[in-house]
């Protein structure tokens, strides 16, 4: 294989990455300009661009893959959570639900904690913990999805794995089938206290919020610092904020149709009450910048 070096591209590609905003609202257009955002760093070795060196996805390239529209008859996001959910070392289930709601602006629904008896199951040689079948997942998911639910998203507590030669998977996703199932067993920190409550809680956030975008059709970022950047391990995946960047936001808002300053003040709500201290600051200087008037 030769080898690729990923180069960062400049503002001049980003600001092209975008696209035209001619004719979309103010406020709009001021959320999609680069303030507030850092281009995405030069990947050290170990980084998932050193190894994966992605074209990445441009507004237009998003647009040209024709992705799917949601249909209105079916806007409910669904999360099932399978395995235990009741020991004490889970997200919260309303807080990581509510943090779903305001981030693509839908209806969201917890389904009741479903038991994985029936799925195909092994324990990791390396690990000694029980692994779940991917694949048994993702077709309990489609089988009993609802008819009112655009996706439906599996999470467990379990480590997953997709086949007998691999050692495990973090989650895999159906996209035709509108499912996917993620495990967020691998982000526990292994120390007790609110401080690593609240990173645990972060991280689970991010799975979700970056896997269910994937489903949406949202590759992965090479432009800026972003929840969609692309991760090899858990640093580089803790580094990556909480928000999309302006490419990223305005493939989202083309799926949803939401309004940018109604959809920060609500993430806003939910960042101060999990005590997303730098999220939270995050999108305050981001609302100032977009309610800020015309200009
Ligand atoms: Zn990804
Ligand atoms: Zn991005």
């Amino acid at each position: 294989m030769s080898r690729r070096l990923f180069t960062p591209p400049g503002r001049a590609g980003r600001i092209r990455a975008v696209g035209p905003v001619a004719g979309l609202p103010p406020t709009f257009r001021r959320a999609l300009e680069e303030q507030g955002f850092d281009p995405i760093p030069r990947p050290g070795p170990r980084d998932w661009l050193a190894s994966h060196p992605e074209p990445g996805q441009s507004f237009a390239a998003f647009l040209a893959a024709h992705p799917a529209v949601l249909d209105p008859a079916r806007r409910t996001l669904y999360l099932q959570p399978f395995g235990r959910f009741d020991t004490g070392r889970e997200p919260p289930l309303d807080l990581l639900s509510r943090f779903a709601a305001a981030f693509f602006t839908l209806p969201l629904a917890v389904l009741p904690v479903a038991p994985a008896s029936g799925v195909t199951s092994r324990v990791n040689r390396y690990t000694g913990a029980r692994q779940l079948l991917t694949r048994d997942l993702l077709a309990l998911l489609a089988q009993h999805r609802p008819a009112g639910a655009c996706y439906v998203v599996g999470i467990t507590m379990d480590d997953l794995y997709p086949g007998p030669a691999w050692n495990f998977v973090f989650g895999e996703a159906a996209p035709h089938e509108r499912v996917g199932v993620y495990s967020f067993a691998r982000y526990l920190t292994g120390e007790a206290g609110p401080a690593a409550a609240t990173l645990f809680l972060r991280r689970c956030c991010k799975v979700l919020a970056h896997e269910t975008a994937h489903l949406l059709g949202i590759g992965h970022c090479v432009f800026y610092s972003c929840l969609m950047n692309g991760s090899n391990n858990l640093p580089e995946s803790d580094a990556r904020p909480l928000h999309l960047c302006p490419v990223d936001l305005r493939k989202l808002q083309h799926c949803l149709g939401f309004d940018v300053t109604a959809r920060y003040q609500d993430l806003l709500i939910f960042a101060q009450n999990a005590d997303f201290a730098d999220e939270a600051r995050w999108l305050a200087t981001q609302l100032r910048h977009i309610k800020r008037g015309p200009g």
